[in-house]
């Protein structure tokens, strides 16, 4: 929402007093009124029934004050005493109408006035009494002298004159007291029409305010809806390109898988023939130096070979295409290999290498022991190779959590040379050396820690460091295992018979492989087999040569030219198919070693793959169990799953 419209909408939320002021003013003008019309209305009416009682007095004192004056005169010239209780009713009766009268009087004038009225009447009332009683003893001359006297008349006169007075001025307060009420309903009237104009002005005012707010609030929802729907295409056009980049980065990761294949694929090809030829001529006879040459030759390929199978792996693990295996294990028999493989590496430095498992010889755990014994032997690699004295030593252990479950932690521990604070926020990145200057002293591709950091979350465990510069570092890896009953035994394994040794038989093989030089390196591994060699230099030719011979096994290269080695099984296969044959084994020998390209041979009905560069041992192995018609089950069911 923009400044301005938030402005208006505080200043509308500042107005909220001022609507306030204005009910409170209303409320109580409306009360104020009211009850000042009702108190004028009360005193008006009040002064009404005043002035018609004060006028039932007056003209009830005038009668009686008459017929009075007459019974004393009739009494006085009658001297007849049956005058008297007459008289005494009437003059209880104005003695009563002067008290009611004194009830009605409200200012001081009209009460001097009746308390005159009063002291004349009590002096009349003496002469009259006295009249009574000189006519009740016969004396009606006395009673006439008494009537007569000049002061009784003086005080009748007085009394009349008070008595008017007090009507009088009672009157006129009466009628001051009710104008006095109408004026200040009056005023009242005014005062409320005057407040009203004026609350009626704020009111106006008010819902002006509303009315404008009101305007803005809807202007702004508008804006706010106009905000929303930008703000939904937005995220609409950024899916959109994020799911185009994503599609680009998976065909761009794509790319690079099938790169890495092909890369793997060209390098392993000649370096077969570099390692192959190389062992092929260790095993002539050489002249000393030509002796060390051919070692060098050896070791550099493994180090070639180790950076290939570093770059593979880390390309099936980022492509997910590796499985972890769950197989039951002693931990012993990962460890101590491991310790025993480095300590000839360990002594030739002049390095302590301790193995320290605290973990009983009959524990058995179930995870992926391959895996772990990758892991961990980079890591041992790793603490040799960046240590120049000291000891490194490899710390076996097992931790339950809380939650009850097993882990194994390794801890290698080295006094090398650290890794800096700095360093050690990206060691776990591909590529990442702490020196990568070109003058620096350790080799490597920085995809050794890439690797295990990327294995061990695969496995659900964690691989942290503690390093200090030139004192040291220690890795630490924990991975889940299922701990097994310490009496569970290790079933017998049944490929306790594949051999390290080759097939001592004399059986007939068909190679199939373009490759000259491949042809001589498998040559000279299977010179110990002293099994008949048959090469095919392409698909076509190994089918024709296997329909025109018996073969116990079949080693089949996968790119050849003509037809290549998944196309000659499937050949070979539907000809055992149509001509009711027992099958020949196949083995793929290959560069190609992506998990999905191994799969698709043996969908294709081979019985196992060898990766090139061919290690002797695990070709043999291959070869065994391929020839073993007790595996034949296994294979089958390998080949379903592919
Ligand atoms: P490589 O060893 O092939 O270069 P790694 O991924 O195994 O690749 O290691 C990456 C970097 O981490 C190494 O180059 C080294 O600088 C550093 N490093 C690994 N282990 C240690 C260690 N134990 N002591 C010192 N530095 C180490």
């Amino acid at each position: 929402m923009s400044p301005l419209r938030l402005k208006e909408l505080s200043i509308f939320r500042s107005r909220t007093s001022l609507v306030l002021i204005a009910v409170i003013l209303t409320v109580s003008i409306v009360i104020g009124l009211g009850i000042t019309l009702r108190g004028s209305a009360i005193r008006v009416a009040d002064s009404a029934e005043k002035a018609s009682d004060l006028a039932q007095i007056r003209g009830d004192m005038i009668s009686t004050r008459r017929e009075l004056s007459y019974v004393l005169s009739s009494a006085k010239e009658s001297g007849d005493r049956r005058w008297e209780s007459r008289y005494l009713t009437l003059s209880s009766q104005l003695t009563s109408l002067l008290g009611k009268s004194r009830v009605l009087t409200t200012s001081p004038a009209a009460e001097a006035a009746a308390e005159a009225a009063v002291i004349a009447r009590k002096k009349m009332t003496s002469y009259e009494e006295n009249a009574f009683s000189s006519i009740r003893r016969g004396n009606k001359s006395s009673a006439s002298r008494f009537i007569s006297n000049p002061a009784y008349n003086l005080s009748a006169s007085q009394f009349d004159r008070a008595l008017d007075k007090q009507l009088s001025q009672s009157r006129a307060d009466l009628i001051f007291e009710r104008e006095n009420a109408l004026a200040t309903a009056n005023v009242a009237m005014v005062g409320a029409l005057v407040a009203l104009l004026v609350l009626s002005l704020i009111w106006y005012v008010i819902l002006q305010d509303a009315q404008k707010r009101g305007r803005a609030l809807a202007s702004a929802q508008a804006e706010l809806i106009a905000y929303r729907d930008e703000l939904e295409d937005r995220v609409r056009k950024r899916t959109h390109d994020l799911r185009l980049s994503m599609e680009k980065a998976e065909s761009a990761n794509k790319a690079k898988s099938e790169f890495l294949a092909v890369m793997s694929h060209e390098i392993r090809t000649p370096l077969n023939g570099v390692m192959g030829m190389s062992s092929a001529l260790d095993a002539t006879d050489l002249h000393p130096d030509q002796k060390s040459m051919v070692g060098t030759i050896q070791k550099s390929g493994q180090v070639l070979l180790t950076i290939l199978n570093d770059v593979l792996d880390l390309s099936k693990i980022e492509a997910g295409e590796f499985k972890l295996a769950e197989e039951a294990f002693c931990i012993h028999d990962v460890a101590t290999p491991i310790h025993d493989l480095f300590k000839a590496i360990a002594d030739e430095k002049g390095l302590a290498l301790e193995l320290n498992c605290k973990i009983p010889k009959d524990c058995r755990f179930e995870s992926d022991p391959a895996r772990i014994r990758q892991i961990v032997s980079n890591l041992v690699s790793n603490a040799l190779k960046f240590t120049e004295k000291g000891k490194v030593s490899i710390n076996v252990s097992e931790e339950v959590d809380s939650d009850g479950q097993h882990f194994l932690l390794f801890d290698i521990a080295d006094t090398g040379i650290g890794i800096s604070l700095e360093a050690q926020k990206t060691i776990f990145d591909k590529f990442t050396q702490v020196d990568s200057s070109l003058s620096r002293k350790y080799d490597g591709t920085g995809l050794g820690l890439a690797i295990c950091h990327q294995l061990a979350e695969r496995m659900d465990g964690e691989i942290d460091l503690k390093s200090e510069e030139g004192k040291g570092s220690s890795f630490r890896f924990f991975v889940p295992v299922i701990r097994l009953d310490d009496t569970v035994k290790e079933a017998p394994a049944e490929e306790e018979q594949s051999t390290d040794k080759p097939e001592k038989r004399i059986v007939k093989i068909l190679i199939a492989e373009d490759n000259r030089t491949n042809r001589m390196v498998i040559k000279a591994i299977l010179k110990p087999t002293n099994a008949e060699l048959i090469f095919a230099e392409d698909g076509v030719e190994a089918v024709e040569l296997w329909k025109s011979g018996s073969f116990d096994l079949v080693l089949m290269d996968i790119q050849m030219p003509n037809m290549n080695g998944v196309d000659a099984t499937r050949a070979i296969r539907s000809l055992e198919v149509d001509g009711d044959l027992s099958k020949t084994p196949i083995v793929a020998v290959t560069a190609n070693a992506m998990p999905h390209q191994q799969k698709e041979y043996l969908a294709a009905g081979m019985d196992d793959h060898v990766s090139k560069p061919i290690q002797p041992k695990l070709l043999y192995k291959a070869m065994a169990e391929a020839m073993n018609p007790a595996n034949s089950n296994k294979t089958a069911d390998k080949q379903q799953q592919a």
